[in-house]
């Protein structure tokens, strides 16, 4: 198989795939897909009652990544909608939808064509197995459901909501299981994938480590 300039970060919810993602592309200048965004975006259009392809149609023409200050943005005709797409709601929805076949075929295109060539790194569930299976770097990233919840727990406060750890727990270990054990493109592990356990590690420890991979791999 011919390999394509593509680095996956595939691995469980708040295992910290987006922050490492973000962490590559700003160090070394590469274009980022946030996957999960795409799967929260067909969420968030379902939710204002769009058809399928009008999802499609509006994630085409009217959404914009912003990668700017660390941080990726989401933008849909001038608003930012990044903070809603990160609701629990939004979450649960887009959980649920991924498991349809139509919605993981119609997403299919939109991320494929996010490569063009220059190096891109692709954050998700299926980006090795299924999306990005030429990729020329797999990693799979993952960290105990607790460190995971204590990650998520930090990250709500921050943001001024309330959370209740045992149920962060519960949740985490939900959807880790909803994610694992469905039929098409579960999440896990691409044979040739380079296996971080991040329970003891910092995001600067994943980062250096990753870093002298893409090194060796990318010159
Ligand atoms: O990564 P994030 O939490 O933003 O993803 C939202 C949801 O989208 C996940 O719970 C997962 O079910 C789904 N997803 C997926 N395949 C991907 C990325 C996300 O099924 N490649």
């Amino acid at each position: 198989m011919t390999k394509i300039n593509v680095i996956t970060i595939d691995g469980p919810s708040a295992s910290g795939k987006g922050a490492l993602a973000l962490r590559i592309v700003n160090n070394f200048g590469f274009k980022i897909l946030d996957s999960g965004a795409l799967y929260r975006l067909y969420a968030y259009f379902s939710k204002m009652n769009f058809s399928p392809v009008e999802i499609i149609n509006q994630i085409k023409m009217n959404i914009i990544f912003n990668n700017h200050k660390n941080r990726l943005s989401i933008v849909y005709k001038e608003d930012d909608i990044s903070l809603e797409l990160r609701s629990e709601a939004i979450a649960k929805l887009a959980s649920e939808l991924s498991s349809k076949k139509e919605v993981r075929d119609a997403l299919f295109n939109i991320q494929r064509n996010f490569y063009d060539g220059d190096i891109l790194v692709a954050d998700g569930r299926d980006m090795g197995t299924v999306v990005f299976k030429d990729a020329k770097l797999k990693i799979f990233l993952t960290a105990s459901p607790e460190e995971r919840a204590k990650r998520r727990y930090l990250e709500l406060q921050n943001r001024g909501q309330e959370v209740n750890m045992p149920a962060l727990i519960a949740d985490i270990k939900k959807r880790d299981f909803k994610d694992s054990s469905r039929e098409i493109s579960p999440l896990i592990p691409a044979e040739d994938s380079i296996m971080i356990d991040s329970s003891e590690m910092s995001l600067d420890e994943v980062f250096s480590f990753t870093e002298s991979i893409i090194r060796k791999e990318f010159n």
